[in-house]
């Protein structure tokens, strides 16, 4: 068995069936993109792995445990979303530290963790800041620096860079991709951008109206599209 396994996930919202028969194994340490139009139901497929949602079938099953009913505290995730999602109230440190100090850690390690957390992510001297004092591209580094703070299992992304400018994008993209690689931490990273997806993936999910239509490398996405969709969305297709 993989490490992250969804199996026939299933989701609807009252008569808008959002997520149909979607499975993908994800091996430790991967970095898989789903890749997919607005409302295919990309961030869904996430916010159920987080448990923000529960499936109406199908089983999340992360190092051979089957956490479909806990719920979001009881998995171990990280999550990183497209913006503003730091504790305006609260320094870098403390956001950082944020999740560790729910899971019980003692001061003197949070300290230590939180200033590992800040030299991996670039930003050693930013502790005492707020996020208003940040940029958006700083801002998204601590956010990513909270996720993976406390060690999750799973990161997920959803769309984390897209409030950012082109410029920008492009270097935490290469940054936040050498984090995971260096923690090999396996992640889920949700776009829309096809350029993104086949750039920084081991493999990419290609998503249409719900459904998984392509699961490869993005050398296979690339060459080999499976369906007219997947060709027609990563543009081999004009
Ligand atoms: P985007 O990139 O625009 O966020 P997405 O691919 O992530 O798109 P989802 O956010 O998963 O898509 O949404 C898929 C569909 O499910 C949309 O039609 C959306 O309106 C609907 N949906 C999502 N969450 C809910 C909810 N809590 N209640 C009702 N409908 C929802």
């Amino acid at each position: 068995m993989s490490f992250l396994n969804l199996e026939h996930l299933e989701k609807s919202f009252g008569a808008n069936h959002v997520v149909k028969d979607f499975s993908l194994a994800v091996e430790k340490g991967e970095f898989i993109s789903l890749l997919g139009p607005s409302g295919c139901g990309k961030t869904t497929v996430l916010r159920m792995v987080a448990g923000f949602e529960q499936p109406d079938s199908g089983r999340i099953v992360i190092d051979d445990r089957d956490v479909t009913a806990l719920r979001p505290n009881q998995r171990r995730i990280g999550m990183v979303f497209q913006a503003y999602a730091l504790f305006p109230n609260l320094t870098v440190a403390d956001n950082v530290a944020f999740g560790l100090r729910i899971a019980g850690m003692n001061r003197a390690d949070r300290g230590r963790r939180v200033a590992e957390m800040l030299e991996l992510i670039g930003l050693p001297s930013m502790g005492g800041r707020y996020p208003y004092q940040l940029s958006g591209g700083q801002q998204q580094r601590v956010a990513l620096a909270r996720a993976i703070a406390p060690r999750p299992q799973v990161l997920l992304l959803d769309e984390p860079l897209s409030a950012l400018d082109a410029k920008i994008r492009v270097s935490l993209r290469t940054e936040i991709r050498n984090i995971q690689r260096e923690l090999g931490i396996t992640t889920i990273f949700v776009t829309h951008d096809q350029e993104e997806a086949l750039s920084i993936s081991d493999r990419v999910v290609v998503m249409n109206q719900g459904v998984a239509d392509q699961i490869g490398t993005p050398h296979e996405i690339y060459n080999r599209p499976a369906t007219r969709f997947a060709a027609n969305f990563v543009g081999t297709l004009n």
